[in-house]
């Protein structure tokens, strides 16, 4: 049998409920209210019963006058005339809760569908900002790489003396110049690669890679950065690495990425640390770039992954950068049927992996299928 678990302040909310509506018109209205007309005709019966008894016990017949005399000579029955309109008002009060119930629901149902409308609407309006977003960040990317490519153009020639000899003066101009070229090369790549990941239009080439090869060329590529900023850098691949499954250059951006992100968030005299290690029971090959940097608070871990997020992103900040590049590593790893993430202790450093899965592993697998 089912068991009725009503607990005291259940039965306290029910008894409140029915008080509050014996003071409501609703309850005595037996035509909007049609459990006080059933109450009236559930109690009709009361009075009829223990008259019509009365009268057949004492032996007196069916009339007004007998009737007049059973209820003056036992004046309880005037109790039991009183149910039909005791039922009535009963009945009725649970009729009012349950209509204050339903237009309880009602409202709430109202509220809901108004509340679901509302977010279809802002949700609506923020596909169409992140469209416009993505169009402006593809149109505007486009557009700057254009004549960047001709300022670069032009401070190579410059930098070459082709157009003449230059004074020390003018080469150390020249330098700084393309070295900002450079950082903004690099953003408008991001932007590139974010628009183009946004639209489904970024696409990676799998082979397979030997990332001892890839490390040292993102290594070299740095190293005149590391230097500059007082940080070491230590590879400690093994010389004969498995083949990954890989996108060689989209690879290289991604170690090229984590290598400069352990140096910029660096200290001088810090140290950048390579390594890999093999996941046997996966068959991937997890790579690991650790640094003695300032670290990375544990409630911000997940959140460095998203697009234009920054740990520090006041205007007065130390390190330079836009928030993009882990975000796009993550989509490229994720592109690769990988995983990238990232262990960190405040003024200790961090550990950024990403894992491959092996070339070989991939191999016997479509010899299987
Ligand atoms: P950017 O470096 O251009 O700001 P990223 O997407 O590469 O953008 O990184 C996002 C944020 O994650 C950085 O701004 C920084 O706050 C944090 N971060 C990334 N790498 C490190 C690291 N090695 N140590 C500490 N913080 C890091």
């Amino acid at each position: 049998m089912a068991k009725l678990n009503i607990d005291a302040r259940s039965f306290l909310q029910i008894v409140k409920e029915f008080i509050k509506a014996l003071g409501q018109a609703r309850t005595y209205h037996i035509y909007k209210n049609w459990y006080c007309f059933f109450g009236i005709l559930w109690g009709i019966p009361i009075p009829i019963v223990t008259i019509s008894i009365d009268l057949y016990s004492s032996g007196l017949g069916l009339s007004v006058a007998n009737i007049n005399r059973i209820i003056v000579s036992h004046p309880f029955h005037l109790f039991f005339l009183l149910h039909p309109i005791l039922f009535g008002i009963v009945f009725g009060a649970m009729g009012t809760v349950r209509h204050n119930k339903q237009q309880e629901i009602d409202e709430f149902e109202n509220n809901l569908i108004a509340k679901n409308t509302e977010l279809k609407r802002a949700n609506k309006k923020l596909q169409e900002l992140d469209t416009l977003k993505s169009n402006f960040l593809s149109m505007a990317s486009h557009e700057l790489r254009t004549p960047l490519t001709t300022v670069q153009g032009y401070i190579t020639l410059l930098r070459n003396e082709k157009s003449g000899a230059l004074n020390q003066l003018q080469k150390d101009c020249l330098k700084i110049s393309e070295e900002e070229v450079d950082v903004l090369n690099n953003l408008i790549g991001d932007m590139l690669d974010l628009s183009k990941i946004e639209t489904g239009g970024f696409k990676v080439n799998l082979t397979g890679v030997d990332m001892t090869g890839i490390v040292k060329k993102a290594i070299s590529s740095l190293q005149l950065f590391a230097d500059n900023q007082g940080v070491t850098l230590e590879n400690d691949l093994q010389q004969i690495l498995p083949a990954v499954l890989a996108d060689k250059d989209r690879i290289l951006q991604v170690v090229t990425n984590l290598i400069k992100n352990a140096i910029k968030f660096n200290r001088r005299g810090g140290k950048v640390h390579i390594s890999s290690s093999y996941d046997e029971g996966n068959h991937k090959e997890i790579f690991c770039v650790s640094d003695t940097g300032i670290g990375i608070p544990a409630d911000k871990l997940d959140k460095v992954f998203e697009k234009f997020y920054q740990v520090d992103s006041s205007e007065n900040r130390k390190y330079g950068g836009c928030g993009l590049g882990l975000a796009v590593s993550e989509s490229i790893i994720t592109l690769h049927n990988g995983r990238i993430w990232v262990e960190s202790e405040i003024g200790t450093g961090s550990k950024f992996f990403f894992e491959l899965p092996t070339f070989e592993t991939h191999k016997a697998g479509s010899r299987r299928t």
